[in-house]
């Protein structure tokens, strides 16, 4: 239930701020500072060192930790920050790790090239098709989910996979990154952890890296905040500041991704060069039932299959002039790109296929521009590729 106050438009702009002590100020000042001056020897003003505590800092994790229900925001200077941080929490030597067979790419680079060096071991399995009992065997220490994936737009059940985890003692985490706490939250279906890649809807302009870690359990929180200091990969003040004044319009701007969304997939369902939509939203989609369930929308991303080949295909995504050719998602702006030849294309060919990457798939990041003008451009771009 909601009371007043507590509503996700109102906290957008108003959780974890209150106007600056000294002067007023209503935005939270940016606090270029290294170092604060102590009275003492020992004696401090709660902020002795800017790596430790910064108050543009506090500001955006109290913020976004209010917009996913949880109690504790740990910001870090990228996604990928944020999960190496939770690696170093959770992972180690004899600790079983299982994590979605699709995860950003980033993430399995993190994992295999780098956490397996620690004796830390990973399996990956197929979340949105298979019951949580059979990929998430006993033993198991942490399980790493993303749902919606990246480019299928596969969804997995979180309250399913948080209920296995309890039975066994897991520890979940869930990459929150494409949904957003707007449309889906995480924390309230049962995950331990949330992260996000702060760098994509949540700063939504597409001018800062960035990450955060969210959480209600006091004893993560604890080691989190340990673990940001001691290992020191935070974000600077500025992009706390920027991001946090982008999480501000997150309301607006996921609604309006939503409803550009629909005006282009009804525009993708009615040409005739478009082999099969992926877009969870769809009574067609085979994440249907649960995307349903657990969101309470979707926003900007769609991915589609152009009937053509890789020439083609890269033809129709160089040509369009308002979607920008360009990896990442989440901004105001659209994007257009061809995973096969871009975000996927260290995943090999055959384990591609696998996963569904046809070369014909295009992945949309839908910005928040007129829909008309976009769809035009889409329109233009199929002239031009597939005449
Ligand atoms: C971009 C992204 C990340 C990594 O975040 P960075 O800010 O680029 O380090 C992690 N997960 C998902 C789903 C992403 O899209």
């Amino acid at each position: 239930m909601s009371s007043e106050g507590d509503r996700f438009e109102t906290k957008v702009i108003h959780a974890g701020q209150s106007p600056e002590p000294r002067t007023g100020a209503v935005m939270p000042p940016v606090f270029q500072t290294s170092t604060y001056a102590q009275p003492w020897p020992a004696k401090h003003t709660g902020y002795e060192y800017a790596r430790t505590q910064n108050p543009t800092r506090e500001a955006l994790e109290a913020c976004v930790a209010a917009l996913e229900n949880g109690t504790t925001g740990v910001a870090f200077g990228s996604g990928l920050a944020a999960t190496t941080t939770v690696l170093h929490a959770f992972g180690g030597q004899g600790v079983k790790v299982v994590c979605g067979d699709d995860v950003y790419g980033g993430t399995y680079r993190l994992f295999e090239r780098v956490f397996k060096n620690t004796g830390t071991s990973f399996s990956y399995a197929d979340f949105s098709t298979r019951a949580p009992a059979d990929v998430i065997p006993e033993g198991t220490n942490l399980v790493w989910l993303e749902t919606p994936t990246n480019p299928m737009l596969k969804i997995s059940d979180i309250a399913a996979v948080a209920a296995r985890c309890k039975q066994i003692g897991a520890i979940l985490a869930v990459d929150n990154t494409f949904a957003t706490p707007y449309f889906q939250r995480p924390l309230d279906l049962g995950a331990d952890l949330v992260v996000h890649s702060t760098t994509k809807y949540l700063n939504g302009h597409s001018d800062v890296v960035g990450g955060i870690v969210l959480t209600k359990d006091p004893a993560i929180a604890e080691k989190l905040r340990f673990l940001q200091n001691a290992i020191g990969a935070v974000p600077g003040p500025w992009d706390c500041w920027l991001t946090l004044r982008g999480v501000k319009t997150l309301a607006i701007r996921m609604q309006r991704h939503q409803e550009n969304g629909k005006h282009v997939l009804a525009w993708l369902g009615a040409n005739s060069r478009v082999k099969r939509i992926h877009y969870p939203f769809l009574p067609a989609d085979p994440g249907y039932a649960i995307a349903k369930k657990q969101m309470s929308g979707f926003g900007g991303m769609v991915s589609f299959v152009l009937d053509c080949d890789l020439p083609r295909a890269e033809k129709f995504v160089a040509s369009t002039k308002l979607f920008t050719l360009a990896e990442s998602l989440g901004g105001v702006e659209s994007l257009i790109e061809l995973p096969a030849a871009m975000t996927h294309a260290s995943v090999p060919a055959a384990n591609r296929r696998a996963l569904g990457i046809e070369d014909g798939l295009v992945r949309l990041s839908i910005g928040i521009e007129h829909h008309d003008d976009l769809i035009a451009d889409l329109d233009q771009a199929m002239k031009v590729a597939l005449a």
